[in-house]
């Protein structure tokens, strides 16, 4: 058994976390907020009944490792989770509905039976979708999802591409990564019956994980404990460990290795920002047509996607409003109140909607741009990094903070030069 520090304790650090003690290792986690969650948290309000959540999370049926673990520490995703078949419903509109079935069967389905869209622009998806198929679901990597989908029907690109990509990749069409995108495409569409569908919390969201993860590390946590300086050796502020996982934030990472390992430290302080707001408006009494609506954003128009709270088991007449790609709304001022104007514009409501509470993350997820350089999870022997902007071929999500630190505690535990393997202590 060796002593392994994890810094940071969001899903990276949880998934490291567990899988290093699975394995035998003593693990102590370092996490500087009050609670573990990170940017998947809930926020305490005026109601300890109904805690807001940073923000709304969605997870999808392909999050295989994300799911995995939930299991693992006892929170049951199929009771916390609402799985629903992919579907894209706008106020008034039905949308794309994926039916059940295997996944090329029920793609083709879908999209044929959408007759909100003219037939060629339902063939030409299908088309571009077989050629993507056909291609491995790879591209160059310079390409945008905009450059991507350039040959699509008008209609297809704003009921289907630009919705999922900011929620996917929360990165507009023009300058967000055609490969990652294709990527995602490719697990949520073709990796199995069910991988598309939507998986949307029916409890608060430190219940997901967070929760039962404090429970389940116990003394093995420090809360409140922001670690200040790794050194050679290792020791974490001063504490000597036989290896180190760093799953804390890129900009955090970079500050702890900028004298250790200073490339990796330049590629992860290089990484731009994309921030993400909810609003959450109040209605008692309103219900919506469905748990989670898309919706058409604008220059007067924020959100992209409503989801009732109510109808997932949360606070009752609650609605949370999801402004992905939010930094014009950041500089501008006044989403909130846009949102709720939006709100009011197009949807039925049975008293009129407040603004509740709003929620700004202005670094929610990296932004995921063609060619964009991602540092590597190994930076010394006994020194990796877990956190989803680690080099992988997913944006910024559960799932691939999730797989980082599954990786992480692979490379520390076995062989690419993991110092905590058994071997003795080296330094970089
Ligand atoms: C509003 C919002 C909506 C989102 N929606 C979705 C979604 O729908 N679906 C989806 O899959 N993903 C979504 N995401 C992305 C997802 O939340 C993140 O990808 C994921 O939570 C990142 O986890 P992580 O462990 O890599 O990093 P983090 O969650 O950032 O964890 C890093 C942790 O390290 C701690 N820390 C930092 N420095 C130190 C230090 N020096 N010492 C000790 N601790 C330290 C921090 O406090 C933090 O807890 C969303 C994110 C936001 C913000």
């Amino acid at each position: 058994m060796s002593r392994v520090a994890i810094v940071g304790g969001g899903w990276a650090g949880i998934a490291a976390a567990v899988k290093l003690a699975d394995a035998g290792h003593n693990i102590t986690v370092f996490e500087m907020a009050p609670q573990l969650g990170g940017r998947a948290r809930s926020v305490a309000g005026q109601d300890p009944a109904w805690p807001h959540d940073n923000g709304q999370h969605i997870l999808i049926g392909a999050y295989r490792d994300s799911l995995a673990l939930m299991q693992r520490l006892g929170a049951e995703p199929c009771e916390a989770l609402a799985r629903l078949p992919l579907a894209l419903p706008y106020p008034g509109e039905p949308g794309l509905r994926l039916p059940p079935g295997s996944p090329l069967v029920s793609f083709t389905r879908g999209v044929l039976a959408h007759h909100g869209w003219p037939l060629s622009a339902r063939l030409g998806l299908l088309n571009a979708a077989a050629g993507w198929l056909a291609r491995g679901f790879r591209c160059d990597a310079a390409l945008s999802v905009a450059d991507l989908c350039a040959g699509l029907a008008a209609a297809v690109k704003r009921d289907l591409v630009e919705p999922l990509c900011i929620a996917a990749l929360n990165t507009p069409a023009p300058k967000a990564s055609a490969q990652v995108f294709l990527r995602v495409l490719k697990d949520a569409l073709f990796s199995g019956a069910g991988g598309a569908d939507l998986l949307l919390p029916r409890r608060p969201l430190s219940d997901l994980l967070a929760g039962p993860a404090a429970t389940w590390l116990g003394p093995r946590l420090r809360l409140g404990y922001r670690v200040q300086e790794i050194a050679p050796g290792w020791r974490v502020d001063g504490e000597s460990f036989d290896g180190v996982v760093l799953a804390c934030t890129s900009t955090e990472a970079a500050r702890l290795t900028a004298d250790l390992a200073p490339d990796w430290s330049a590629t992860a302080s290089a990484l731009g920002f994309e921030p993400i707001i909810t609003v959450y408006l109040n209605s008692p009494g309103s219900r919506l047509p469905a748990p989670m609506l898309a919706l058409r954003d604008g220059p007067d128009a924020p959100a992209q996607f409503v989801f009732d709270q109510g109808q997932l088991g949360g606070a009752p007449g609650r609605f949370a409003f999801v402004v992905s790609g939010a930094a014009p709304w950041v500089a501008r001022g006044g989403c909130a109140e846009a949102v709720q104007a939006q709100a009011r514009r197009e949807l039925h409501w049975a008293t009129p909607p407040v603004i509740d509470r709003m929620l700004t993350e202005k670094r929610a997820t990296f932004a995921c741009t063609p060619g964009l350089v991602r540092p590597p999870h190994r930076i010394a022997p006994g020194l990796f990094a877990a956190g989803d902007y680690v080099l992988g071929p997913y944006p910024a999500t559960l799932e691939g903070a999730v797989r980082a630190g599954l990786a992480a505690a692979q490379g520390i535990g076995t062989g690419a030069n993991g110092a905590a393997s058994g071997s003795p202590t080296k330094t970089p």
